[in-house]
């Protein structure tokens, strides 16, 4: 098998699944008890908590354990909005979203939020100056996703942090780093909130996490009884956060050695796929290696992407999360349709191999005369 959809999900390492195993069995304690084995699993939370902050660079009450990262995002952005409605009703968002974030904008939009959507350069790069422009006084939140699950492309959080507060000191900012974590280096310090999953830093599916600065106001969306969850409330997955200090701590090891590597990957296969006539590149020179975005302009993605299972090979269409639509960021980045409905996303990984992309191409190129032979007959 070779797995090349390494951005939709991982597989969990096998040290994080020992991880989650043990603690399953033997931290069987409620860690709001107030007996021994309650106490046990509390430690155990607050010790992997730590850890967490240590790695991010920030204090452990900063951190919310969560779902995954579409419970993050919806925490954070009606969240915030609830919470910080008496200063005003208007949120920023990019047009480089996770679909995640759009659907939530929809819901705010219903309450009586008003968003505004914020131009992208050729390049992918937020507008500056229209985000400048956008700024009211009545702003709460700018959501910018560090980097988009489609193409790849990458946003200068640091910059766009300073805009955003120069136009209006009060106006937070939130990130959706999913895809940034483990990939890239981040600095929570450029944002007062970001979102992050587990699962795509091969930790186990089921939890998320939302840093959000000391300062932010938020109104929780499910009620519950612990005082000192009263963001999240409900038991804490002992198992689950432990596994996940572990998935950050070993995600976070040989950041650059690892890019590097992904990066001669990813130029290989750049290289190999420019020479097709009829596929387009739809990364940006701002995307990060690990995610290749094309366009078969003749073929449908559905059919090659099921025609390459059968040599075992996975590739995604644009994200698992909105598998078979038009593909809003390639639409937002070169406004064509027909480019944009027809995406394929390679994602690549430390773990996947130089024999594995040369099969890959071997494949993809036989696949792709195969159908586009069909499609001319
Ligand atoms: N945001 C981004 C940028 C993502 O790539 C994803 C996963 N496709 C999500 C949010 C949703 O994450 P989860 O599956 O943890 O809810």
């Amino acid at each position: 098998m070779i797995y090349l959809d390494y951005s939709s999900t991982t597989p969990i390492s096998y040290d994080v699944l020992e991880s989650f195993n043990k603690v399953s069995k033997e931290y069987i304690g409620n860690p709001n008890s107030l007996h021994n084995l309650g106490v046990k699993s509390k430690d155990l939370i607050n010790n992997a908590t730590k850890q967490i902050s240590d790695l991010l660079n920030i204090s452990t009450d900063e951190i919310i354990y969560t779902s995954g990262a579409t419970e993050s995002n919806n925490l954070a952005l009606i969240g915030v909005a609830l919470a910080n409605q008496k200063k005003g009703k208007h949120i920023i968002v990019s047009k480089l979203e996770h679909p995640s974030i759009y659907k939530i904008c929809e819901y705010l939009e219903t309450i009586g939020f008003k968003i505004s959507y914020v131009n992208l350069k050729e390049d992918g790069l937020v507008d500056f100056d229209d985000l400048k422009q956008k700024i009211k006084p009545e702003t709460i939140l700018v959501s910018i996703c560090a980097v988009n699950s489609e193409t790849g492309v990458r946003q200068p959080l640091k910059m766009i942090r300073q805009i955003v507060k120069k136009e209006n000191k009060s106006c937070l900012i939130h990130s959706d780093m999913t895809q940034s974590l483990g990939k890239v280096s981040i600095n929570l310090r450029d944002v007062d909130l970001a979102s992050f999953s587990i699962h795509k830093i091969y930790g186990p599916k089921g939890i998320g996490i939302l840093y959000k600065n000391t300062d932010v106001k938020l109104m929780p969306l499910i009620h519950g009884s612990n005082k000192e969850t009263e963001l999240r409330p409900g038991t804490p997955a002992t198992p689950l956060i432990s596994a996940s200090a572990k998935a950050i701590r070993l995600s976070l090891q040989d950041l650059d050695r690892r890019e590097t590597f992904i990066k001669r990957l990813n130029e290989k296969i750049i290289k190999e796929l420019s020479t097709y006539e009829d596929i387009k590149i739809n990364n940006t020179k701002y995307s990060i290696p690990h995610i290749i975005n094309i366009s078969l302009m003749n073929i449908k993605p559905e059919t090659f992407i099921h025609a390459m299972e059968e040599y075992e090979i996975y590739l995604g269409t644009n994200t698992a999360c909105s598998s078979g639509e038009l593909s809003a960021s390639v639409m937002a980045i070169y406004n064509d349709k027909k480019r944009a409905s027809q995406t394929i996303r390679i994602s690549l990984s430390h773990l996947t191999t130089t024999d594995e992309i040369n099969q890959f191409l071997t494949h993809f190129k036989t696949v792709y005369n195969k159908l586009n032979t069909l499609v001319a007959a």
